[in-house]
């Protein structure tokens, strides 16, 4: 049956060239404003009729927002890099080679050409409801239709859910959590650097947001510190089509060995709930452990810890132990190279 909707609501188009002109429409038009980066889930929103910006603030002719620079301490991706340029940059496939692998991964070379990293980590959920317009507690409502008896709720949450159960669906966050990533922020008070892992909000914070960003916000870069330049890296994404598709979960580790102990670690999981998590108590747990099938069982168990599945998702918890498992464990270790 042909669905017939309005004709799309008219908006105005800005096309700043620089990032503080960006910054200033954005903190003119507050609310009333949309930031457009490569267009794949901002074009859904648009077309579905379900966002209805008065202004939308299109970063595509800014180019400092653009590329992939070495810095004293590592490197800095611009907000608007594409998912391609990460994956076959040579520095981030040499010494960031878990990042390059989590991208290659997103979607399909389509969608990579024209997705950026900044709108990777700033995609809202891909909850049913939410973008079918329904109003659900993410919508500003007081309901959530996934979390029901008969609710699809397959691909939601096992962990730190509160009233919406939906998840983060970026491959590319759980890689840069691992790295220890810093985030680099426009506001109208200025710059802000923040930890990766404090990008994102989880539903007990804000249920109708899944990151920091406010009115008047804007995401310039991404910056790489060397600490974990060329460590063991470990990523695993599982889908339901391995043609393309987002993620039912997905795990990325970073860690350095002296022989086989483990030295240093950071392991982060997305798909499990509503932010990329990062999986602090494992870390604990296997510092200073053998790397070994016996730590990744361990660290497998832990991880699951609380988890709470609902109707119909509850393989996602052999899942997650068994990812974790193996990101711990080394047991199929990543074979990705370039
Ligand atoms: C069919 C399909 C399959 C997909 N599969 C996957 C997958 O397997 N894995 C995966 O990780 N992703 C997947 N995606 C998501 C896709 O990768 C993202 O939609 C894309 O990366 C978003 O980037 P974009 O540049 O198109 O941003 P846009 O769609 O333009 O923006 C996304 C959101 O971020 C905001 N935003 C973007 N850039 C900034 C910035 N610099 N500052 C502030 N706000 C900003 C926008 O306002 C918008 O809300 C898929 C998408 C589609 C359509
Ligand atoms: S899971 Fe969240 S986004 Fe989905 S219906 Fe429930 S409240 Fe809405």
């Amino acid at each position: 049956m042909a669905v017939i909707r309005d004709v799309m609501p008219a908006f105005q188009l800005f096309q700043p060239s620089s990032i503080s002109d960006a910054q200033k429409l954005l903190e003119q038009h507050g609310q009333d404003a949309w930031v457009l980066a490569g267009g794949l889930d901002s074009f859904d929103w648009l077309k579905d009729r379900i966002k209805k910006p008065k202004a939308v603030v299109d970063l595509s002719g800014i180019e400092e927002l653009k590329g992939i620079r070495t810095t004293r301490d590592g490197i800095e991706i611009g907000a608007m890099t594409t998912l391609t340029e990460v994956v076959q940059d040579p520095i981030i496939k040499d010494k960031y080679g878990l990042l390059a692998q989590a991208a290659e991964l997103v979607a399909s070379p389509q969608i990579r050409n024209q997705g950026t990293l900044g709108g990777n980590v700033s995609q809202d959920a891909r909850c049913w409801y939410y973008r079918a317009g329904w109003p659900c507690y993410r919508a500003g409502g007081n309901i959530c239709y996934a979390d029901t008896p008969v609710g699809r709720n397959r691909e939601h949450a096992i962990l730190q859910a509160e009233r919406c159960v939906a998840v983060n669906p970026s491959d590319t966050a759980p890689a840069l959590i691992a790295l220890d990533a810093k985030f680099v922020l426009r506001t109208p008070k200025g710059e802000r650097v923040i930890d990766a892992e404090d990008y994102f909000l989880g539903p007990d914070i804000d249920i109708t947001r899944m990151h920091i960003l406010q009115p008047g916000y804007l995401l310039t870069a991404i910056r790489i510190p060397s600490t974990w330049a060329g460590a063991s890296f470990y990523f695993e994404k599982v889908r339901d089509r391995n043609v393309w598709d987002f993620p039912l979960l997905n795990v990325a580790s970073a860690m350095v060995l002296s022989g086989d102990t483990i030295q240093r670690v950071r392991i982060s999981v997305n798909g499990a709930a509503a932010r990329p998590l990062r999986l602090k108590a494992v870390e604990d747990a296997v510092r200073g452990q053998p790397r070994n099938p016996s730590t990744g069982e361990m660290a497998g168990k832990l991880a699951v810890q609380g988890a709470v599945p609902l109707q119909f998702n509850a393989y996602k918890i052999p899942l997650m132990r068994n990812l974790v498992k193996r990101a711990i464990g080394g047991v199929q270790e990543a074979t990705w190279a370039s």
